[in-house]
């Protein structure tokens, strides 16, 4: 054999000839069979690919400029070839070496896949779930094997001379060769990569050109690298050839000349997703920076808005060329559901990606941006209040990490956050200025009961003395809520004052007038009753489980409620310290006693009577802990107890 020969036969040697990996494989099964009914979106996503490519080309050549001198201009083309049944998108971006063709075609290798996947497999019965997730996370490359049963992505690596085939049937696995001549000759020039698509019957309408013209035009108008119809070569020999897309970078575009539907693909490629905005916020910043933002917040919540490594999302351009898109410092963590682009004129071309992190041109971007989009939201909020609150249901929790995160925004962070309230009886989200407004004479305080739901809060007996007296008070259920409290002093010079901590100086609401109203509603008359023998005889009872007992401004129907002592941390919050194993410091709660209660009463004349109540204040102790869904330190005894007394009345 003749030594060319020999490279001959080994260039018939497979490089790879591999199965998919798991995840690939449940991908392509999610694919073929739970998306089928959009499948156009398959030329959405290769387009992306390619335009990426060239993007990816494009920073590259500015350190190297020799990667595009076979031809400095970047363009894609697409058509179909109806007797062999295909179709063709081709690229003259950075293209692929063979290991390539193997890792980025054969594995998923973004971060979270894995967990993505579990999600899918959990929700294997509902179709429309699987939608909104894969829509997430974008189908990508895959989402060819909709319409072809079989695709060959030819590529050549630019700087590099050879070119390798990946072929696959979407089935079995991938083979990864030397291309031979005819699949050579796909490529546009000297580099880039080719993707042919050997389409399966019943998608042989994208075997008609104005079926691919429509669909580049519906879904990848707003790609800045220019797309063309025909073969690379048969592009080339037209010199009227016309792009089909709209090839303007779209947020160079003056906003009033862009369609909502154009903002809409542009956000669908660029956040990978497929809900709609539900806040679009283009503009133009001059001054001491410049530059300018497309941005987009989801109208769906991420999958993983809440994975500890937070990443942001925003790709960076310095006028008009892609620089990255894991720059995290360009946008603030909480604000990390933020989808889009920002494209700076200020920034030298030539930075590497390393040196923006501590970039103070970087750090101005961040700061402008985040007051733009809290002022966007606020408006937002009075202009189109449905679309704010289901904003606010999907992402409050992360913008609220802001209120210690980032204590510069903290004034235009508390104007858009929202809580439940007793006023409505907690059916409508309500704004701190709204609580302000409403506020009692002499109020300063703003009062606030946390908890672990709504439904448990509203129960609370705590609530009962400032229902009563018509001073409202916020529901905290979220997590995030004990921890900006730590480092949110007040609002507008209103202090947040926790209701199950320390004791509330009631008397000041209590005028004449009101004093009356709750007198009247109260149908006992001797509530005068001197109750203090039996505070002694239930702090002797109680001893070390309590700080101390003492009679309760707060309760209305209630016999008695659990505070914490002015001096220690809020109920809740040592809780939620607790579970995170951050806190041991086991800080006894104040028992009070409502002194209008007939069993309390009743209690109090057997205590001024010396006769026994201890079995009676540890019922009372533990019932209390019950209804603020506390474990008991030791439930049989206070079944014991129970039974007891049940005994005793029957
Ligand atoms: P994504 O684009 O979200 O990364 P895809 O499944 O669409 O996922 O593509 C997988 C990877 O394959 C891309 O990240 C890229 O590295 C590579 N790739 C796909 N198409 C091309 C192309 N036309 N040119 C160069 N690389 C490509
Ligand atoms: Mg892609």
């Amino acid at each position: 054999m003749s030594a060319k020969e020999k490279e001959k036969e080994q260039d018939q040697v497979p490089n790879y000839d591999k199965g998919f990996s798991a995840d690939v494989s449940r991908l392509l099964d999610i694919v073929a069979n739970a998306l089928y009914t959009n499948h156009d979106i398959f030329l959405r996503e290769l387009i992306s690919n390619s335009a990426d490519a060239c993007d990816r080309l494009r920073y590259d050549a500015i350190s190297n400029p020799e990667l595009t001198k076979d031809n400095p201009n970047f363009r894609i083309c697409t058509y179909k070839d109806t007797t062999n049944r295909t179709v063709t998108v081709v690229d003259n971006g950075v293209g692929m070496t063979d290991e390539e063709l193997a890792e980025n075609l054969g594995t998923i290798a973004k971060s979270g896949t894995a967990a993505l996947m579990e999600q899918m497999k959990k929700s294997s019965g509902d179709t429309g779930d699987k939608l909104k997730l894969i829509g997430q996370f974008g189908v990508g490359f895959y989402a060819g094997f909709m319409v072809a049963h079989k695709i060959e992505v030819v590529s050549r690596k630019a700087g590099s001379d050879k070119i390798f085939t990946w072929e696959s049937d979407g089935a079995s696995g991938f083979v990864v060769r030397k291309a031979n001549d005819i699949e050579a000759a796909r490529l546009d020039g000297e580099r880039g990569t080719a993707v042919t698509l050997y389409i399966k019957d019943e998608a042989c309408e994208f075997l008609i050109d104005k079926k691919i013209e429509d669909t580049v035009k519906q879904y990848s108008d707003h790609i800045a690298v220019p797309i063309y119809l025909g073969a690379p070569a048969m592009v080339s020999q037209d010199t009227e050839a016309e792009p089909l897309n709209n090839t303007a970078a779209l947020w160079m575009r003056t906003p009033s000349d862009i369609t909502e539907e154009d903002y809409t693909n542009f956000y669908t490629y660029i956040g990978q997703t497929i809900d709609e905005p539900i806040m679009t916020s283009h503009w133009h910043a001059e001054g001491k920076i410049d530059f300018t933002a497309l941005l987009f917040i989801p109208t769906l919540r991420p999958w993983d808005l809440f994975d500890p490594s937070r990443r942001r999302f925003v790709k960076l351009y310095i006028r008009r060329v892609f620089i990255t898109d894991e720059l995290d410092e360009l946008m603030y963590p909480w604000l990390r559901f933020v989808r889009g682009i920002i494209d700076s004129e200020d920034l030298p071309l030539n930075i590497s990606r390393e040196t923006l992190q501590y970039n103070p041109v970087v750090e101005k971007i961040r700061s402008a941006v985040a007051r733009k989009i809290l002022s966007d939201l606020d408006k937002l909020s009075r202009n189109d209040e449905p679309a704010f609150v289901t904003f606010w249901g999907q992402f409050g929790s992360a913008i609220k990490e802001g209120l210690y995160d980032a204590p510069e925004h903290q004034a235009g962070l508390l104007k858009i956050c929202r809580f439940y309230s007793t006023h409505d009886n907690g059916e409508k989200l309500i704004s701190l200025e709204d609580y302000v407004e409403r506020m009692k004479d002499g109020q300063d305080k703003i009062y606030y009961l946390c908890g672990e739901t709504l439904e448990s809060v509203k129960n609370s007996p705590q609530l009962e003395g400032f229902r009563s007296r018509g001073i409202e008070v916020l529901y905290f259920t979220d997590t995030i809520d004990d921890f900006w409290l730590q480092s949110v002093l007040d609002y507008k010079g209103h202090q947040f004052q926790s209701i199950t901590r320390g004791d509330v100086d009631f008397d000041k609401f209590d005028d004449e007038k009101s004093k009356k109203t709750i007198e009247n509603e109260e149908t006992k008359e001797e509530s005068k009753q001197d109750i203090s023998a039996l505070i002694t005889a239930m702090q002797e009872a109680l001893g070390k489980r309590v700080h101390n007992v003492r009679k309760s401004k707060r309760l209305k129907d209630s016999p008695v409620c659990l505070v914490a002592p002015d001096e220690a941390v809020d109920m809740h919050m040592e809780r939620v310290l607790k579970i995170n194993q951050k806190y041991n410091a086991n800080t006894k709660p104040v028992l009070e006693i409502n002194p209008d209660h007939a069993l309390i009463l009743k209690l109090a004349e057997k205590a001024e009577k010396k006769e026994d109540i201890k079995d009676f204040a540890l019922l009372l102790l533990d019932q209390a802990h019950i209804i603020q869904g506390d474990e008991l330190e030791n439930p049989t005894d206070f079944a014991r107890r129970m039974s007891d007394i049940m005994n005793k009345t029957l």
